[in-house]
């Protein structure tokens, strides 16, 4: 029952995944990535090609921009305190083929997955980046452009709507609103720390 399971559990159960039809395709599964400590949690879309390769979320040149990104506002996927330290996860955690969009069928699937690991992180701030990650997380079908600026819940965790970063390298115009996305998560999270 994934619902209980925990992290070693629950990283076993996704690796031997088989419930929908993207186990065939695979290559490898993307668990996430961080300490379960951690307490930003970063929400992507479906590993692509490099991410299947690697089993490692954000690769290339998004997951250059985001580990960049991140950085100006002192996070890091890297091994640093807990504090700086963000865990990085995936909607789907297997690449549908030729990089298709996720099937709703497959996002059902392997949603409990995502929502047992915010369970078990619980996580101070919740950045749901494109719009599969918001579409699961929300249960909205607004474009992000829509739901970004504001203050969202998930289960009770602050969670900010952006950009994803596969976008933003197309669209460089957006990476300003993006960087307040980044502002705004960081200042939920110091609001948070503040009242402790
Ligand atoms: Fe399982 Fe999710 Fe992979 Fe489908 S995408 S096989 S539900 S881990």
């Amino acid at each position: 029952d994934i619902a209980t399971m925990d992290w070693p559990a629950l990283r076993a159960a996704v690796s031997a995944c088989t419930a929908c039809s993207l186990c065939k395709s695979r290559t490898r599964t993307v668990f996430g990535t961080g300490s379960p400590r951690a307490r930003w949690m970063i929400v992507g879309e479906a590993p692509g090609e490099q991410e299947d390769l690697r089993g490692e979320p954000f690769v290339g040149k998004s997951g250059q921009l985001l580990d960049s990104m991140l950085a100006a506002v002192g996070q890091s996927r890297e091994a640093v305190p807990a504090g700086q330290q963000v865990f990085i996860a995936n909607t789907l955690k297997c690449r549908p083929p030729r990089n298709r969009n996720p099937a709703p069928e497959e996002m059902a699937q392997c949603e409990p997955f995502l929502v047992r690991q915010i369970e078990l992180l619980k996580p101070r701030i919740i950045l749901a980046m494109g719009r599969f990650a918001v579409q699961a997380l929300l249960r909205s079908d607004a474009p992000v452009g829509k739901l970004r600026g504001r203050v969202h819940r998930y289960q009770g965790v602050p969670l900010i709507v952006t950009y994803h970063p596969a976008y933003l390298l197309r669209s460089l115009p957006e990476k300003a609103r993006a960087w307040e996305d980044l502002c705004l998560a960081a200042s939920v999270v110091e609001q948070q720390e503040a009242a402790a």
